[in-house]
């Protein structure tokens, strides 16, 4: 049995937006460090619960990105999504959906990971950031962006995009403050919905978030970001993706081709990548499936021809 968790933290706000998709606002007993930016926009921490009704499967701890600023000091911000069909017998997601504010729960106070601009593409770097997230996956980005105008209200977010996908309008969280974030600083933001046929009232973007850099619509995103036709390439443009292994394996697959590098160690060495070559894509997986399987020799061999000639290509224009 898993040991049960030492309850430390209490669900303050909860705020459901649809039947499987929520904004879960928690304060850890520990006060947050008032001064100081006490954690990098794109990490996570960890969220647990215990099972009540079924005692013996014990506690259950689950990695949730960061939805809300460092900035903000008074509670820390997670956007979730219900997992239907779970892998687990105890899953986080089905105790967390029988909670609501008021009751207590465990988080890992101190934040990790990498999955940050100092991180990935650096703080300054000028090019474009290109934030593909996937559902819920769009959490670290929204830090990211929440923070730069905490910082300086007056930042252009011109340099970032995101790509926001989800099946229907709906679930389409925190929209209004995005849409609010385009007006104020000219963020780019893309939401897009890949069931629009049972969507009947949206008018924006259709498709899966990753269907951005597919044929003939990349064209579509150098007009948006001013650059030249074929100019959506890893010297004006850094790619970060958040979410499950499809989204991750085909921006990937549509990207390499441009000469964009993963910041995969093993998917570099399938591809031959020499290790002077930055990365230019990165990711944070909420899934465990590799995003291309290395194992599949006639894809992996494409890939890998369409990156070095893309690399040829880029090398005998200079
Ligand atoms: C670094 C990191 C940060 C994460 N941040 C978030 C976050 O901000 N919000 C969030 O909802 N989840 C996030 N996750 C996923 C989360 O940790 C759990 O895996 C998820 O909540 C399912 O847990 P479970 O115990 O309910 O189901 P499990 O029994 O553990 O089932 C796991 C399966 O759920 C599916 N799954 C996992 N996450 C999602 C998702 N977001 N949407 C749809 N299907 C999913 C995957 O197929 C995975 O194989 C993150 C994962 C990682 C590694």
């Amino acid at each position: 049995m898993a040991k049960p968790l030492e309850y430390n933290a209490t669900l303050v706000e909860r705020e459901d937006l649809t039947s499987a998709l929520g904004v879960f606002r928690i304060r850890p007993d520990e006060a947050l460090p008032g001064t100081g930016s006490w954690f990098v926009p794109g990490q996570y921490m960890v969220l647990g619960l215990n099972n009540e009704v079924k005692v013996e499967l014990g506690g259950v701890r689950r990695p949730m990105s960061i939805a809300s600023a460092p900035e903000r000091r008074d509670l820390v911000e997670f956007y979730i999504r219900y997992v239907e069909r779970p892998e687990s017998d105890n899953p986080f997601t089905h105790l967390l959906w029988t909670r609501k504010a008021g009751d207590r729960m465990y988080v890992r106070v101190h934040p990790t990971g990498k999955f940050t601009v100092p991180d990935t593409v650096g703080i300054d770097d000028r090019r474009i950031k290109v934030c593909v997230a996937a559902g819920t996956g769009l959490a670290p980005f929204l830090s990211m962006v929440r923070s730069e105008v905490n910082q300086d209200p007056r930042r252009s977010l011109a340099d970032y995009v995101i790509i926001h996908g989800a099946s229907y309008s709906a679930d389409l969280g925190y929209r209004d403050e995005l849409e609010a974030l385009v007006r104020n600083h000219g963020l780019h933001y893309l939401p897009t919905v890949s069931r629009p046929q049972q969507d009947p009232n949206w008018r924006g973007h259709s498709g899966r978030a990753e269907s951005f850099f597919g044929p003939g619509r990349i064209d579509g995103l150098e007009d948006l970001l001013g650059l030249p036709r074929g100019g959506f390439l890893p010297s004006a443009v850094q790619i970060l993706i958040c979410g499950l292994q499809g989204t991750i394996g085909q921006c990937i697959e549509s990207l390499v081709p441009r000469g964009f590098v993963p910041d995969n160690r093993k998917i570099r060495r399938a591809l031959e990548i020499a290790d002077d070559l930055k990365p230019t894509i990165f990711y944070e997986a909420y899934d465990t499936i590799p995003p291309i399987d290395l194992e599949d020799a006639p894809r992996v061999a494409g890939l890998k021809a369409a990156f070095h000639a893309a690399h040829s290509a880029t090398r005998s224009a200079l």
